[in-house]
């Protein structure tokens, strides 16, 4: 194992990794910001965040507590704010 080859100047620009699963295939990957989204909704239940299992091609919705929101937008990912009238 000594693929992994530092290169000098690169530490800053690392992107943020999150893990996900997928329900259908059952693979855990690691997804950038940019491939997940994340909607907040008026309450709990609408609010989540989705992608599309690079295994499988599945469109996984889950939902987001209070923590994962807060992980995913300081991790840039892009958030789509519901306006639902309860
Ligand atoms: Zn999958």
């Amino acid at each position: 194992m000594r693929e992994m080859s530092v290169m000098p100047g690169m530490a800053t620009v690392a992107p943020v990794l999150f893990k996900a699963a997928c329900p259908d295939c059952r693979r855990r990957f690691e997804l950038t910001a940019g491939a997940l989204r994340l909607a907040i909704g008026a309450s709990r239940r609408t609010t989540f965040y989705s992608f599309t299992c690079p295994e499988c091609g599945s469109a996984v919705r889950k939902p987001a507590g209070d923590r994962i929101v807060e992980l995913l937008t300081g991790g840039g990912v892009r958030t789509l704010r519901l306006h639902t009238t309860a």
